[in-house]
């Protein structure tokens, strides 16, 4: 396994077209650790995810990733050592799943052999059928394309993944097999995961800390029962509240 890999941020900010989209003074995460990223549609968790996997340029600010900086001479490396998976699988469609999979790793240049290899650990670890892989992405379902998107994602053995609502477009039942099946590959491989849901629920079920955000910033980065007990901001008690948590009332209580 390579080396462990954190993620750091430091006064990194992002505007589109003049307005500021993104304004955190600081946030890590350590590694192997996972911290779900929580907070409204609109409030800048993708754009953040964007920069650290670095899609985007920031305006001012820096994203260190296992030590080194990202910038236009560091990217292409960094980005080998970091697995992203978006909401819709991001598949490029006119290619099968296995080829999907394999293709960054052919590029790179590993031999077929290794690649058949690594594919058989991920079959397993993922527990995908084989079939699969012959087919397209619009001949999966949306738990099946996740499931290749997060394989594809593995791929490369990266330290860190980096997670942009991979579960949201899936109906409930997929959904919670899919968070469970999440939840026993982070604490097998132990990367660093930065995970991104607007679901306090699945946030809490997945990681054991949650940082939530509003309006580009980040207001309070703790465990569930932090933001419950001691709400950094009235908007963090509104925001676990509008999810009508079942259990929350116990939480509060023990
Ligand atoms: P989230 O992922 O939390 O829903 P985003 O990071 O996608 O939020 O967006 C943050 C803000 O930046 C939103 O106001 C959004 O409309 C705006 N935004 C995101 N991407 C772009 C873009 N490419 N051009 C202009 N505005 C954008
Ligand atoms: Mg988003």
């Amino acid at each position: 396994m390579s080396d462990a890999a954190g993620i750091e941020i430091e006064d990194l900010r992002k505007s589109y077209d003049g307005t500021l989209a993104l304004d955190v003074d600081r946030l890590a995460v350590e590694p192997r650790a996972t911290l779900a990223l929580i907070g409204p549609s609109g409030c800048g968790k993708s754009t953040l995810l964007r920069l650290i996997v670095g899609l985007l340029a920031p305006d001012r600010g820096r994203v260190t990733v296992a030590g080194t900086r990202m910038e236009p001479t560091t990217r292409r490396r960094l980005q080998l050592r970091m697995g992203y998976v978006i909401q819709e699988g991001g598949l490029f469609p006119h290619l099968t799943a296995g080829d999907n999979i394999a293709l960054v790793a052919q590029d790179t240049g590993w031999e077929r052999g290794k690649i058949a290899a690594r594919v058989e650990e991920l079959l397993e670890l993922t527990q995908i059928p084989r079939a699969l892989l012959s087919r397209y992405p619009t001949q999966l379902s949306g738990g099946q394309r996740q499931r290749v998107a997060l394989m594809r994602a593995l791929m490369m053995d990266p330290d860190v993944l980096l997670l942009d609502e991979p579960l949201t477009a899936l109906d409930p039942m997929i959904r919670s097999d899919l968070q469970r099946e999440l939840r026993r590959v982070f604490e097998r491989l132990r990367k660093t995961v930065l995970f991104v849901t607007h679901d306090i629920a699945e946030a809490a079920y997945i990681a054991g800390e949650l940082a939530i955000m509003r309006a580009g910033k980040v207001l309070q980065r703790g465990s569930l029962r932090d933001l419950i007990r001691n709400p950094a901001d009235p908007f963090v008690t509104e925001f676990i509240r509008a999810q009508r948590l079942l259990d929350v009332a116990d939480l509060a209580a023990n």
